[in-house]
């Protein structure tokens, strides 16, 4: 029974985020984590840490971050923001630049945070259907919205859509705010951001959660005008001044130092894509072509559901939604070649022999 103030109570169907096993044997490729540790100097400086320092208040601007990530960019400082992880970058940015009363446009396959934050924040919403091969149709973006966000490469798919076709929905939505997710640019895309010269409504949003091997810390970013900038940071300040913690701010400005070991790291993950595109062709899998840290893999006789539930008897975890389109599907992070190679093995374990 529902008590008298519940109906006061702000309801929302959370995320779920992707299983993380407290057992740390298990071959995890549930959640597009980097299967390699952080940078080397991370790891020094995260051993040299300030302990002290932590009874202060962090630099509530994240300063040296931004001015690093500004370097790196080749944008100013004015024009980047960073949050706890990109989800809390998007989360304020749905909060910040949705507010029209129109509905704000998304594919309907696609990151399934977007809808759980428009019902958070009130937002109205319509998802646009990719086509058969998960691309999306830029027409359905032409009519009159309240913003666009989508991720490019997507997810789950893995799909990369070109830059033009970027460029063709921003030029379409001059009048709203367009966001780019790019959370796994890193492994084949190509950024957006050469596109803020020309748009100063567009926002592209990135993260270390992926090819900088940073999940477990929480960095997230995003570069826009500096117009949008300033929205988010009056946002942000009306709700927490100090969102990011003093080691992520160290250590994160360490981690985009090292770009020698960033390019290598990527490659070795792109690498291994590569080579297991190939043994799941094998193995019967068909999938669209990926460009991110993951494939988007149904078999060609065997159910999703059933070849994730034999995985993970055998202690390989991957993602499986039991949602409409993708109920088939199964997302799998590329680990190091060693997982990998663990997981054809299971998998001719378990698929029925070709
Ligand atoms: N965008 C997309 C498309 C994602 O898949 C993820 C990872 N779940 C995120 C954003 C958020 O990642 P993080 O908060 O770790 O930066």
């Amino acid at each position: 029974m529902e008590e008298k103030w519940e109906s006061n109570v702000r309801k929302v169907i959370p995320y779920v985020a992707g299983e993380q096993p407290k057992n740390r044997d298990v071959i995890k490729l549930n959640t597009n984590e980097c299967p390699y540790p952080p940078a080397p100097g991370v790891e020094k400086l995260a051993a040299q840490m300030d302990v002290d320092a932590l009874r202060l208040y962090p630099n509530t601007n994240a300063d040296a971050l931004v001015e690093v990530l500004a370097e790196y960019y080749h944008v100013s400082p004015e024009q980047v923001f960073v949050g706890v992880g990109s989800d809390d970058v998007l989360a304020t940015s749905f909060l910040t630049f949705f507010n029209g009363g129109k509905p704000i446009f998304f594919p309907d396959v696609t990151y399934s945070f977007y809808d759980v934050w428009a019902d958070l924040y009130h937002i109205p919403y319509e998802t646009k259907a990719l086509d058969e091969n998960w691309k999306i149709n830029p027409g359905d973006y032409r009519q009159p919205n309240g913003g666009v966000i989508f991720p490019n490469p997507n997810a789950p798919t893995g799909v990369f859509e070109p830059l033009e076709k970027v460029e063709e929905i921003i030029k379409a939505n001059r009048d709203v705010v367009v966001i780019v997710d790019e959370a796994y640019v890193d492994f084949g895309g190509v950024s957006a951001i050469s596109l803020l010269e020309k748009y100063d409504n567009l926002l592209v949003v990135q993260t270390f959660s992926k090819s900088r091997s940073m999940a477990g810390l929480r960095i997230g970013f995003c570069i826009g005008s500096k117009k949008l900038i300033k929205y988010l940071n009056d946002v942000k300040f009306s709700i927490n001044s100090y969102t990011m913690n003093r080691p992520a701010q160290v250590l994160g400005v360490e981690a985009v130092r090292d770009d020698a070991y960033f390019k290598a790291t990527t490659a070795k993950v792109v690498n291994t894509r590569e080579r297991s595109k190939k043994e799941l062709e094998k193995l019967g899998f068909t999938f669209p072509d990926s460009k991110t840290n993951f494939i988007f893999a149904s078999h060609k006789t065997v159910p999703a559901k059933k070849i994730f539930e034999a995985l993970r008897e055998r202690n390989i975890f991957v993602r499986y939604w039991d949602k409409p389109r993708i109920s088939n599907s199964l997302r799998i992070t590329v680990g190091t070649d060693a997982e990998m190679d663990a997981l054809f093995a299971a998998l001719r374990e378990i698929l029925p022999e070709a």
